[in-house]
């Protein structure tokens, strides 16, 4: 895990230079956080905290705001509405996909898939309904089979 975060990070590094934006500490060091909460999704608060406890002391909202503007509109984050966090994209490589969130209630892990099947679906319901969609996010909220197994199990023992 540690070690594809690396690699995901160079692989970062070296799309920006491919397509001459600049990815400045201040991005750089925000998107290793988020990338740093092992699957979950981080508020912008919380990376403001971190963000001031480490290289950056005097870090401003503003500053925070920008980065992460920046990191998605480059498509390397996605921002999970139900719960205002961000997290790092699996798929960045893929230029504008679409997906799904799966969100654990419990340990507030986020899977991310690809919906090429449901986006099917949706296109030819907007067709219908006489609707052009610009984008949409699909966010499932529930438990992680980790956490599932966990419920059942206290609840055989009680
Ligand atoms: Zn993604
Ligand atoms: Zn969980």
């Amino acid at each position: 895990m540690k070690n594809n975060t690396q690699k995901l990070l160079i692989q970062i590094k070296n799309l920006c230079d491919k397509r001459c934006v600049r990815l400045t500490p201040q991005r750089l060091i925000v998107l290793r956080l988020i990338s740093q909460c092992n699957g979950g999704a981080i508020s912008a608060y919380n990376l403001l905290r971190l963000l001031r406890k480490s290289e950056f002391p005097h870090a401003k909202p503003s500053t925070i705001y920008r980065a992460l503007n920046f990191l998605l509109a480059q498509g390397f984050i996605h921002r999970i509405e139900s719960t205002n966090s961000f997290m790092l994209c699996h798929y960045f490589y893929e230029l504008s996909h679409n997906f799904a969130f799966f969100i654990c209630n419990s340990c507030k892990q986020v899977t991310e898939q690809t919906t090429k099947e449901i986006e099917k679906i949706l296109q030819s319901m907007a067709k219908i309904a006489g609707f052009i969609i610009f984008n949409n996010t699909i966010e499932a909220h529930g438990l992680c089979t980790k956490c599932f197994n966990v419920k059942l199990h206290t609840h055989f023992k009680s």
